[in-house]
């Protein structure tokens, strides 16, 4: 494994309540769950499966179970608060100590990595990401290679922030990560058949995983919002278009976003 640990680190975030010009640090980890959370409890604590995927819905924010056999890998994990939910759904599922094989992390934001020093203890199983959003769970900052001022925070997006300080997702743990993951990983090693495409635009390390049955779990480089794929915050608007084309090249039938229900390829070649 190679780590580069020479990071520099640019500033914190702080919020100026009538001008916000950028996600600040503290602020958009809580408008990423409360976004989550308002969409998510029209359908809060279904649990879908399918042969090789299930969706364990946080209250909008998405987690996903790949099974094969008789493993498992979990893709991305949620916030602490529910801690209790993810364990009881994993139970649920057949996911127990010895047959997760490996938590992957789509990007770093912690809506979507909060529990990871818990399954790493729990579990005994490594965490993999991408390094380019590696600095944003070791040492909690979210900015990390983020623009200043993001291509797109939309309305709606800052609107939420402002929401956000009645909610409560539990105290981020740092971590580093156990394995840095990019394109040449090899998920057979794991008895699976995926791979991944590094999607940057919501984050620069920001990484979706293609099953071998089309399904593509996209983490946050879209969302579904009333029913059709968007994309409320985008860092950096040129990763994300020649990220969308990367993907209009493969075998997708339906993505898994990370807030809100699955759509399909039609629906994002419709809009992208
Ligand atoms: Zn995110």
């Amino acid at each position: 494994m190679n780590r580069d640990n020479s990071y520099t680190f640019t500033r914190t975030g702080s919020l100026d309540k009538f001008h916000i010009t950028r996600p600040p640090l503290h602020i958009s980890y809580y408008w990423l769950v409360i976004f989550g959370f308002l969409i998510g409890n029209i359908i809060y604590g279904q649990t879908n499966m399918n042969n090789l995927i299930t969706t364990i819905n946080f209250g909008g924010v998405n987690c996903y179970l790949l099974q094969s056999n008789t493993s498992y890998i979990l893709i991305d994990n949620g916030y602490p608060a529910k801690r209790a939910y993810l364990e009881k759904e994993l139970e649920r599922a057949g996911c127990v100590p010895g047959n997760l094989k490996l938590v992957v992390l789509t990007h770093g934001d912690h809506d979507h990595a909060g529990n990871s020093i818990f399954l790493r203890d729990k579990y005994s199983v490594k965490i993999a990401m991408h390094s380019d959003d590696s600095v944003m769970v070791e040492k909690g900052d979210m900015n990390w290679k983020r623009k200043d001022k993001p291509d797109k925070f939309s309305i709606m997006f800052r609107a939420m922030s402002l929401m956000s300080f009645f909610f409560k997702p539990g105290k981020f743990e740092t971590f580093i990560p156990d394995l840095f993951i990019d394109e040449r990983f090899d998920f057979a090693t794991y008895g699976f058949e995926a791979k991944i495409i590094h999607i940057p635009g919501h984050s620069k390390g920001s990484i979706g995983i293609l099953t071998g049955d089309g399904s593509f779990v996209c983490g946050d480089f879209l969302y579904n919002l009333f029913g059709k794929p968007c994309q409320e915050f985008c860092d950096n608007l040129e990763d994300f278009k020649a990220s969308s084309e990367k993907l209009k090249s493969l075998k997708v039938n339906t993505f898994y976003p990370g807030h809100g229900k699955p759509f399909t390829m039609e629906q994002f070649l419709k809009k992208y």
